[in-house]
């Protein structure tokens, strides 16, 4: 393989970054604290989608000493339609760790912010450079994309061996440049230029010395090892309402997706082929709903959700509950016109929008 000219790509990248980068509200400004909720609000989200997120929670709080005196409800409800919840968990942890153990004073090295909660090696690498300045190179997908495709490697990147050998590949790239515009510029470049489905080479200023267009080879890379493997799960929800408007919902406490948010009681099976009437017989019906009592009034159509390695179909069965106690153990029972100051998985807000399906739950 011949040797990637570094030289070259740093100067191509930082002049195509002087003619054409993106503007957005963080990239001027050098506050840790709107840097560290950027990064962790875009870590598995599109900046259109992530934008508007990052202004509600500024607005909300616009210190991490607020943010981390926030109530967990309130922040879950905030974050409600990015996905990947447990970020808003580790979101908190962190604040709270920043606020109350580092005097509100974020860690200005790459080592400090690696301890922080949800903080990883990129989200570390990419505030020490654009917070403070410091001399650290980000490696991400569109790094690793970038990458492989101008030195046409094949090493695959999804590997503990992989990933060292790219950490120095773009330790190379970088040299002595600022970190701080470089990994911005590499960023954009990922997103806006060199992407997964449609690169840009006809007009790339690295098309000259861009190894994988010379031999064809980019949408080839970069290679992976191991091919994700996809778990279906089956949920039936049981939607239990009374004459009251009143609705059972509950916490998902478990280790599982969906951690903290809330749900109607759940049942999960082998398959989405299930009779409503079976399953009152299933190992997991709750103990306090009398089976006896409840008047069955419409099935759903099933709902799909894919996550990364999870693919849930979910179905969801509606029962009137006449005798509805006030309480009900291990649940709670809500006001239909309340519902929606509760953070719901966008599965279940999929179902609230369905009007035809709901039981005038609004
Ligand atoms: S030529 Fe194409 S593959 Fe190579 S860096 Fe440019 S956009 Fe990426």
């Amino acid at each position: 393989m011949e040797e990637p000219d570094w030289s070259f790509f740093r100067e191509s990248l930082l002049k195509w970054y002087r003619a054409d980068r993106r503007p957005m509200p963080w990239k001027a400004i050098d506050n840790p604290y709107h840097i560290w909720l950027s990064e962790i609000i875009l870590q598995q989200t599109r900046v259109a989608q992530g934008l508007p997120y990052f202004e509600r929670f500024v607005a909300a709080f616009p210190t991490v000493n607020e943010l981390a005196a926030a109530e967990d409800d309130v922040v879950m409800k905030l974050w409600e339609g990015l996905g990947y919840y447990s970020r808003a968990r580790n979101l908190l942890k962190a604040a709270r760790m920043v606020a109350f153990e580092f005097g509100g004073e974020f860690p200005d090295t790459y080592a400090g912010l690696l301890k922080l909660p949800g903080v990883g090696p990129y989200t570390a690498a990419a505030i020490a450079s654009f917070a403070f300045d410091r001399q650290v190179a980000v490696l991400d997908g569109n790094v690793f994309r970038i990458l492989s495709r101008y030195t046409n490697d094949s090493t695959p990147i999804d590997t503990g061996k992989g990933k060292k050998h790219y950490q120095m590949l773009v330790d190379d790239a970088l040299g002595d440049t600022s970190a701080k515009r470089f990994n911005q510029a590499i960023m954009d470049f990922g997103a806006l230029v060199c992407t997964p489905k449609k690169a840009l080479c006809e007009s790339c200023p690295m098309a000259a010395r861009c190894a994988a267009y010379r031999v064809a080879t980019v949408y080839e890379r970069p290679l992976k090892e191991k091919k994700l493997k996809r778990r279906n799960r089956h949920f039936h929800y049981l939607v239990i309402s009374d004459d009251k408007e009143r609705t059972i919902i509950e916490q998902r406490l478990d280790k599982d997706i969906w951690q903290n948010l809330y749900q109607f009681p759940l049942l999960e099976t082998n398959s989405s082929d299930v009779e409503t009437s079976s399953l009152a017989t299933h190992q997991d019906w709750p103990e306090f709903l009398p089976a006896g009592e409840l008047t069955f009034v419409k099935r759903s159509r099933p709902f799909k959700q894919q996550l990364t390695h999870q693919t849930i179909m979910a179905t969801f069965h509606q029962f009137q509950w006449k005798a509805m106690p006030k309480k009900v153990s291990a649940a709670q029972v809500v006001k239909n016109k309340l519902l929606v100051n509760f953070a719901f998985p966008r599965l279940i807000n999929k179902f609230f929008a369905d009007k035809s399906l709901l039981l005038d739950l609004f």
